[in-house]
C-alpha cells in the first residue's frame, strides 16, 4: 500500500516550537500519523495540550527556550533519554522582528540569528549522531517565502537574511549527510494564520497587500503547512533530500 509509506508508526518525532500554530499543527499530524511526538516550547496551553491529546496522546512536552547554547542538544538528549531513539527532527521554532534597516537594532538581528538560524543549525549537529546509530533520520527545517522574495509592506531584513540561511543550510547538510541516509529538507511557508501572522492579518495596512499579492487570495492555516512536513519526514520521500517546498498559495509566482 503506497499510502502506508506516510505513516510514521514506531517513529520518535522532536518538534521544537511545537506549542502552538505551525508546529502544533505538525506535532499533531505526526501523531496522528502514528508517531510518537516529543514537543519543544516555551508553554503548553491547556488548549493546544488537548488539540495533541485529540491527535492519539502519545505525546510528551519538553518545556525550555531555544536559544540558550545548549538548548537544542537538550532536546535531543532528552528524547533519546525518554523515547530511544531519534527519528525526525522538526526545526520550527522561530520569531519575526520587523523594523525599517536604518535603525534596525542589533539585539533584534542578533535575536532573530540566534533562534531562526543558530538553533537550527545546533539542533541539527546535536540530531546527527543518534541518526547516525540509527543509519537515518529525516531533518524538516522551516524556512519562508521570506527566505526567496522580500515580501511587503512590512520592512524585516533580519528575518528575511535569516530564512534564506536556513534554506541554504538545509541544502548544504543534505548535500553532506545524503549517502548516510539522513534527508534534510525543508518548507516555506507564506502567509500562514497564526500568533506570529496576526499582527499583520489584523492591520488594514497590511492585510489588503498580502491578500492581493496571494494568487489563492487567502492566507493559509497551519494543517496546510502539517500535511506538507508530513511529506518530507516520511518514507513516501525517501528520495527527496535538500528540497525547500513553497506552501504559498502561489505567492512566489509572482
Ligand atoms: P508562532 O509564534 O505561532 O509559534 C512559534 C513557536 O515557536 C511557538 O511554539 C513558540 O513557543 C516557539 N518559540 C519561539 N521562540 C522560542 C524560543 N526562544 N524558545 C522556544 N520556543 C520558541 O509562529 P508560527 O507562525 O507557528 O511559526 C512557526 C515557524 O514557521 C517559524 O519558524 C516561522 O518563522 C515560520 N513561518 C511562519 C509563517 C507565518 O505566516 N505564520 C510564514 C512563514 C514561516
Amino acid at each position: 500500500m503506497i499510502l502506508n509509506r506516510f505513516r510514521l508508526d514506531g517513529r520518535v518525532a522532536l518538534v521544537t516550537g511545537g506549542t502552538r500554530g505551525i508546529g502544533l499543527a505538525i506535532a499533531c499530524a505526526f501523531l496522528e500519523a502514528g508517531a510518537h511526538v516529543l514537543v519543544g516550547g516555551r508553554k503548553l496551553s491547556a488548549e493546544s495540550e488537548r488539540a495533541l491529546r485529540d491527535a492519539s496522546g502519545a505525546f510528551e512536552f519538553l518545556p525550555g527556550v531555544i536559544e540558550e547554547i545548549d538548548a537544542p542538544e537538550r532536546l535531543v538528549n532528552e528524547t533519546i533519554a525518554r523515547a530511544g531513539r531519534l527519528d525526525i527532527l522538526v526545526n520550527n521554532a522561530g520569531i519575526a522582528i520587523h523594523g525599517d534597516s536604518g535603525d534596525y537594532p542589533d539585539e533584534s538581528w542578533r535575536r532573530i540569528m540566534n533562534i531562526n538560524v543558530d538553533a537550527v543549525f545546533r539542533g541539527c549537529r546535536a540530531a546527527l549522531a543518534p541518526m547516525r546509530r540509527q543509519r537515518g533520520g529525516a531533518i524538516l527545517n522551516i524556512g519562508s517565502i521570506s527566505g526567496i522574495v522580500s515580501n511587503i509592506p512590512q520592512n524585516q531584513v533580519a528575518y528575511n537574511s535569516s530564512k534564506a540561511a536556513v534554506h541554504m543550510m538545509t541544502k548544504s547538510l543534505a548535500s553532506e549527510l545524503a549517502a548516510e541516509n539522513i534527508r534534510v529538507n525543508a518548507i516555506a511557508p507564506g502567509y500562514i494564520e497564526t500568533d506570529m501572522s496576526r499582527g499583520g492579518i489584523e492591520n488594514p495596512e497590511c492585510f489588503p497587500i498580502w491578500r492581493s499579492m496571494t494568487p489563492m487570495g487567502r492566507v493559509g492555516r497551519p494543517d496546510e503547512v502539517a500535511t506538507a512536513a508530513l511529506f518530507p519526514c516520511s518514507d513516501a520521500a525517501s528520495y527527496v533530500t535538500g528540497e525547500v517546498l513553497v506552501v504559498d498559495g502561489g505567492y512566489t509566482t509572482r
